[in-house]
């Protein structure tokens, strides 16, 4: 026979309550040694009913992002990294541009933070509720290219659509043909004024005529991103190079 605790967990199952499903014998007996009001007791059920609802979403968000590790703004050393300040990344934490759609570009050689600064961003945005999807260039050339034979790589563009935030990281390390810069301009034109875009890229805006191999492809690709963005253009010493561990020293 189903007691009443068991009927109270079905019955929360079949509404998809599965905090309250887990929980609802703690519920009962809090609300008893606590003497709680009929109120106060629905109260707890419902907010945390809500609670557990929402970080199960961002965990959902954090998956189908697609980041490849989770850095954060706390563990960025701005003493080292001199051409970005913290009160600029403080304004940005805020995400309002991506609520304006605004653009950020992060430029500069390698080690110097681009990619940390782009995944701390993101992370933030996941946990502010945003969709946010991350990948290298040379990963959404593969997808792009794959998108009609391969059904993850189709999945991966679909995600990339329906993001409020895609960060494409490493533009400039591997060259590209016409046909990828073609695909490219496509999806930055279908992403232009529906999401905001953050690319880092080794290579200054000046060189990538040579690396998309057509200036007024370029030239088209870049009014898209520029027309609403941030530029930051990174200088200094490789932090890897500067904070290098040796294995044999230590
Ligand atoms: P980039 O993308 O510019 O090549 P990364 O962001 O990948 O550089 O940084 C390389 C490594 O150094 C990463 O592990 C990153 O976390 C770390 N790093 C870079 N700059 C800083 C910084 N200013 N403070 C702390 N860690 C940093
Ligand atoms: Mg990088």
């Amino acid at each position: 026979m189903l007691t009443k605790n068991d009927t109270i967990k079905e019955y929360a199952k079949e509404l998809k309550l599965s905090n309250l499903c887990r929980k609802a014998e703690d519920f009962i007996e809090d609300g008893e040694k606590k003497d709680l009001s009929y109120q106060d007791f629905l109260l707890n059920i419902l907010n945390e009913e809500i609670v557990a609802k929402e970080e199960k979403r961002r965990q959902g968000r954090l998956k189908n992002s697609g980041l490849p590790i989770i850095k954060t703004i706390e563990e960025f050393d701005f003493e080292f990294q001199k051409s970005i300040t913290k009160k600029q990344i403080n304004r940005l934490l805020e995400m309002d541009w991506i609520d304006k759609i605004y653009n950020l570009v992060f430029l500069g050689p390698p080690g110097v933070g681009k990619t940390h600064i782009s995944i701390a961003l993101g992370y933030k945005a996941i946990d502010m509720g945003y969709k946010v999807s991350f990948i290298s260039m040379d990963n959404l050339m593969y997808a792009l290219k794959t998108q009609d034979i391969y059904r993850k790589s189709k999945i991966r563009i679909g995600k990339i659509h329906s993001s409020d935030l895609v960060i494409i990281d490493e533009i400039g390390y591997l060259p590209i043909n016409r046909e990828e810069a073609n695909m490219f301009f496509q999806l930055i034109s279908s992403l232009h004024e529906q999401a905001s875009v953050i690319i880092t890229s080794n290579k200054g805006f000046g060189d990538w005529n040579e690396l998309l191999g057509d200036p007024a492809l370029t030239t088209a690709i870049l009014d898209r991103l520029t027309f609403k963005c941030e530029l930051f253009n990174m200088t200094g010493q490789s932090y890897r190079l500067t904070h290098r561990k040796s294995f044999l020293e230590d």
